[in-house]
């Protein structure tokens, strides 16, 4: 479900912070919907405002009526996702020591994530609900990547609305996850010498989506948070839930709030190079932001699990 195509903002070449103790554990369970406290010196940028459009495509469908009747003011929902993405990809706990700098971690003594936060160029999203199999997918159009087309499945409206105990809710977590595709970075826009740097793996770009979803309050309801090191999954980028979970783990107890704001920017400043830079210091995508190759970290929060069982 992602097709997130590089942003129009100008990257400029910064460093991440470096790792430090602060921990930010508020026992998130992914059902509160209170929106965080958001400290008085964080940085964020106004919620985006892109052109919003809705194709029901076909009317005659008993689940376009299910979709009006669970999101009826389709505008505040939408712009709902929006401010969650904001909240939680683009707010940087602390400001820049001058605004018309990006931040760098070499400047001064780190105590808690920070960045520069810069909004992809999205300019449209058009929703258009229609018989697709799946449950929803992302696109650029052909000829601009800033536009981007959300595609809903009607088939997976009519389970939701016939099985969920909260359909509202379930719709609004596919729309907060696919509006993260449209928001989310991968790669510098620039290529130097003509370099691109390397995909992130899917499962990570997954994974943000569905962190975002998480912190929002609304998880699905077959997800099953990790209580131990076995219900942790198999692989760190599995993506979906189980990256999400490892991400809030990163987030609320390893590093501290803005950390995966600060891992979604260094994608737009540096990209996804340097995975396997364990001991490579600030060269390594890992290492670079928090200290620790993305191998140990799993590790870590398989113990973190383990130890939260006894
Ligand atoms: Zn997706």
């Amino acid at each position: 479900m992602s097709d997130s195509s590089p942003s129009p903002a100008q990257p400029t070449p910064t460093s991440s912070p470096i790792p430090h103790p602060q921990t930010d554990n508020e026992g998130n369970t992914g059902k509160d919907t209170k929106p965080d406290t958001t400290p008085a010196s964080a940085q964020s940028p106004p919620p985006p405002t892109p052109k919003l459009r809705l194709h029901l495509q076909d009317l005659t469908h008993p689940a376009t009526k299910a979709w009006l009747t669970h999101i009826p003011d389709p505008n505040a929902a939408i712009n709902t996702a929006l401010a969650n993405i904001v909240t939680y990809l683009y707010t940087s706990p602390s400001p820049c020591p001058s605004p018309q700098t990006a931040c760098s971690s070499n400047d001064y003594i780190i105590t808690q994530p920070f960045f520069t936060p810069t909004l992809p160029g999205t300019r449209s999203v058009t929703f258009i609900v229609r018989g697709i199999s799946g449950v929803a997918y992302t696109t650029g159009t052909e000829l601009d990547s800033d536009h981007k087309e959300i595609h809903f499945s009607l088939s997976y409206i009519s389970t939701v609305n016939s099985t969920f105990a909260d359909p509202a809710a379930e719709l609004r977590g596919v729309i907060t996850h696919e509006l993260v595709h449209c928001y989310q970075h991968t790669r510098p826009t620039a290529t130097p010498g003509g370099v691109r740097a390397p995909d992130p793996p899917s499962g990570l770009i997954e994974g943000i989506a569905d962190f975002v979803r998480l912190k929002a309050g609304l998880a699905a309801p077959h997800w099953k948070r990790p209580l131990n090191k076995a219900e942790r999954g198999e692989r760190w980028d599995q993506g979906y839930q189980v990256t999400a979970f490892f991400l809030e783990w990163i987030e609320d107890v390893r590093v501290g709030r803005g950390a995966i704001g600060m891992l979604n920017d260094r994608l737009l400043r540096i990209g996804y190079v340097g995975e396997d830079g364990e001991g490579r210091g600030d060269d390594g995508f890992w290492e670079g932001l928090f200290g620790a190759g993305v191998l140990a970290l799993w590790e870590e929060y398989g113990v973190y699990l383990d130890l939260l069982e006894k």
